[in-house]
């Protein structure tokens, strides 16, 4: 194979409870994440220049907000190829290509969805035949978002996220979500919740996954999970982003039966009762303070997969 294409979906947190700050820096959490159908496209290509001079892995991006994404060794993809070539114990070689759609620093795990898409890819071009539990166990040291972009569907994530177990759910889900103007840092996010907390004096405890949420989700009833929808982090979004509030008021206001910002943010998510409902959420979300642009989603999809 010359070249392989591989289809990666963003992620949004239907629970996110985020325990006290650890001693190594890391939070406990308990994240619920459920992927949704805005996807990446990622290509591994056999380079066409082989010169010393030419870098290993190089990489392009593609799409909307290409300009924001490294096209460098920092990129996520980069990162998760060189570990998988480390892995084999080799250097290898490859040219990749990202197609953006999933917002960019928009708390939708872009960057870890890329990651993903680049160990799958590279695994195939360079035809090493990793199982997933090996392709699992890489992306959790590349970043602790990434392993549930390999994962997909819908699943629980406890210690720093990464240690995922699936979750039962009935039926689709139609989602919503209000893409803000530039993004927002998951460090200062979660750096603005451990300021609020000690201003406030508040003890979060341990973090424990929601009842109602995952019986919610068992059963597909898209009002009782639109009630159970929370995120620790929103009030640090908020506080670093007063106008999400105006665009969370928005969607409850055209009749969304849940909102919630989306992991660190600052995209918003609305969930809707039907895929109609998405579609005039969406319509009325345009003219909303803080909405860059609104787009439709269903819920759950499947993780990284080889498209071409
Ligand atoms: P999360 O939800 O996991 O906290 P996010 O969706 O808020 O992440 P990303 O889109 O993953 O944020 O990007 C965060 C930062 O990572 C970007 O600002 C960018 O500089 C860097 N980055 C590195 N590689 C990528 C990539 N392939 N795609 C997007 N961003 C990347």
């Amino acid at each position: 194979m010359s070249a392989i294409t591989v289809r990666v979906p963003a992620k949004v947190n239907l629970q996110l409870a985020v325990g006290p700050l650890r001693e190594d820096g890391y939070h406990d959490l308990v994240n619920v994440f459920h992927a949704v159908s805005i996807f990446d496209e990622v290509t591994a290509a056999e380079p066409g220049d082989v010169s010393a001079a030419t870098p290993p892995l190089t990489v392009r991006i593609e799409g909307e907000s290409a300009g924001e994404v490294p096209a460098n060794d920092d990129n996520l993809a980069v990162r998760a190829a060189r570990a998988l070539a480390g892995r084999a114990g080799r250097s290898y070689r490859a040219d990749l290509l990202i197609r953006k759609s999933i917002p960019v620093a928009g708390g939708m795990a872009g960057g870890s969805a890329d990651a993903a898409a680049a160990l799958v890819a590279c695994n195939e071009l360079w035809g090493l035949g990793l199982p997933p539990e090996d392709l699992m166990e890489i992306a959790a040291d590349v970043g602790s978002d990434v392993p549930f972009a390999l994962f997909g569907g819908t699943a629980v994530g406890t210690g720093r996220g990464e240690r995922l177990s699936r979750l039962e759910t009935s039926g689709s889900f139609h989602w919503v979500f209000a893409l803000a103007d530039g993004g927002l840092s998951t460090p200062r996010v979660y750096g603005e919740c451990d300021r609020l907390r000690e201003e406030a004096g508040t003890d979060p405890g341990r973090p424990v996954a929601s009842e109602p949420l995952l019986a919610a989700l068992r059963e597909g009833d898209a009002v009782a999970l639109g009630r159970a929808l929370t995120n620790d982090l929103q009030p640090a979004a908020l506080s670093l982003r007063p106008s999400l509030a105006h665009t969370l008021h928005a969607g409850d206001e055209l009749g969304a039966l849940g909102s919630l910002v989306s992991g660190s943010g600052p995209t918003c998510a609305f969930l809707a009762a039907s895929e109609t409902h998405a579609a005039e959420i969406a319509a009325g979300l345009k003219n909303a303070e803080g909405c860059r642009a609104a787009v439709t989603a269903t819920g759950p999809v499947p993780g990284a997969e080889v498209v071409g």
